[in-house]
């Protein structure tokens, strides 16, 4: 099954959209769930718009580690026995006993990213490599009242599009990244997340004045790369704050991620789930790792002992307007301390300003009228992360991503992935064995009611 164009006519149990750690986290509960029950397996498959599998490649800069625990992996939490935990990975890799000398939780995003790729080769005859999702359309089984089967449609590097036929569909397509409004990215003006690509397409010797906008980790990580990087360099930071301000990571502060955290989150009152946000919204959100924090404000003292100086932070400063011409790009910056305006000369302007989240209608087009939204305009969810539908469509549209309002902060994280994708194939499972129950499958389809 390596061409979505040679994909079988069968129905899914369920189609993945997207194969980042949450499907791929999906993928490996199916199949501890299809183990479990072989005569009757539950069958998937799963879109990927990249041509490999990949997470967040542009940001695996040196050095950089996780911000969870190594045993936040795939399946651990779910099932500690998975073949495909961080601890199988290291084992097959010759690793396990210099992982445990090494003493540390939190691996390098580059080991965690292998980790994730061979857990994801192990997987492939169920993923098609370069192949967007562009629509997913209701459609009626004849003799059925409801729109019991969703219809994916799909298309290659190709451009050939094909569609299959599926009960449900996991849609899991990952962070969007955010620019300030105006700004269009290009060869000099970058997101961070087309970072590495961006910055390895360039003479690194015309790299001669970089800025990085923004406050959070990647901000900072950026910058210390830069810094590195390009020594006959000035760096500019440019951040809206007064000074980073550090990632939360202690223990009682870490159950906000935790697994339980969830039924806290999803049955809290409004002011249960406002409280979460208010007091930790600091675990995640705009703040950075101490020792990222450190290693920077070293170099800003060392540059001040030796006079040379070059890592300028602009602190209380945002980004009015950035203006292109050619290769160079200018900046203007306005201090948030007396409205002072300053232009800046730069050969790259990084953007690290971070990411909205999943937002399923995009995907969902005019199929999303079926489901429902809460009083502030946001889509209900069930708490096995199931779209809240009309009557009209029995088919299931699960989300892994996007449900901050509903399940709270960990929702756009791997910390909680692997037990919430065997909730959601848990889920899959028992709404298959209802529907069996009330009336046997049939095979025949008929065209979408949308
Ligand atoms: C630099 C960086 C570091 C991070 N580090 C951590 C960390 O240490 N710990 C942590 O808990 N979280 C971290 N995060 C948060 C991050 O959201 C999760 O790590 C993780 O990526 C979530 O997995 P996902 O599968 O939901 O989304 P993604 O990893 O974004 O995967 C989504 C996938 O869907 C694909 N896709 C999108 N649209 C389509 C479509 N229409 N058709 C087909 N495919 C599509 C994309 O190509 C992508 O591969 C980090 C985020 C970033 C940006």
């Amino acid at each position: 099954m390596d061409t979505p164009g040679s994909l079988s006519q069968e129905i899914y149990d369920v189609v993945g959209i997207g194969f980042g750690p949450s499907n791929l986290s999906l993928a490996v509960a199916l199949e501890e769930q299809g183990a479990s029950s072989a005569q009757h397996p539950v069958t998937s498959h799963f879109f990927e718009r990249q041509p490999r599998f990949g997470w967040h490649r542009n940001m695996v800069l040196p050095s950089t580690t996780m911000q969870i625990s190594f045993l936040k992996d795939l399946a651990t939490f779910r099932n500690p026995q998975s073949r495909f935990s961080f601890i199988s990975f290291l084992h097959a890799s010759n690793r396990l006993v210099q992982f445990v000398n090494n003493q540390d939780f939190f691996p390098t995003r580059q080991e965690f990213h292998q980790y994730l790729e061979w857990a994801a080769a192990g997987l492939s005859d169920r993923v098609s490599y370069g192949t967007e999702v562009t629509a997913i359309r209701p459609v009626t089984e004849p003799g059925a009242t409801t729109a019991g089967l969703l219809e994916v449609e799909a298309r290659d590097a190709h451009g050939t599009v094909s569609v299959v036929t599926a009960r449900n569909v996991a849609i899991s397509t990952g962070l969007v990244p955010r620019l300030p409004q105006g700004v269009t990215s290009d060869e000099r003006v970058w997101h961070s997340s087309e970072f590495l690509s961006r910055f390895n397409a360039q003479d690194p010797a015309g790299l001669k004045s970089v800025a990085v906008v923004g406050a959070g980790q990647s901000a900072a990580e950026i910058t210390r790369f830069l810094h590195d990087k390009l020594p006959h360099a000035q760096v500019c930071a440019v951040i809206p704050s007064y000074g980073y301000s550090v990632a939360d990571d202690t223990p009682f502060a870490n159950q906000v991620f935790d697994p339980t955290a969830v039924d806290d989150y999803y049955y809290g009152t409004e002011n249960a789930r406002e409280a979460f946000w208010r007091y930790h919204r600091n675990t995640n959100y705009s703040v950075v790792d101490s020792d990222v924090i450190r290693a920077l404000y070293q170099r800003v003292y060392d540059e001040q002992v030796s006079g040379a100086k070059r890592l300028d932070f602009r602190n209380l400063t945002r980004v009015a307007e950035v203006r292109r011409a050619g290769d160079l790009t200018r900046v203007v910056l306005r201090s948030l301390l007396d409205d002072s305006a300053e232009e800046l000369a730069v050969d790259a302007l990084v953007f690290a300003t971070g990411y909205d989240s999943l937002d399923p209608a995009r995907l969902l087009g005019g199929t999303d009228r079926y489901f429902l939204r809460d009083a502030a305009g946001r889509h209900r969810v069930e708490r096995d992360y199931r779209l809240v539908s009309t009557p009209e469509l029995s088919s299931g549209v699960y989300l892994q991503g996007g449900t901050e309002h509903s399940h709270g902060l960990s929702s756009s994280l791997l910390s909680n992935i692997a037990v919430r994708s065997g909730e959601v194939a848990d889920s899959i499972v028992l709404r298959r064995t209802q529907r069996e129950l009330d009336r046997p499958l049939s095979g025949d389809i008929s065209p979408s009611v949308a």
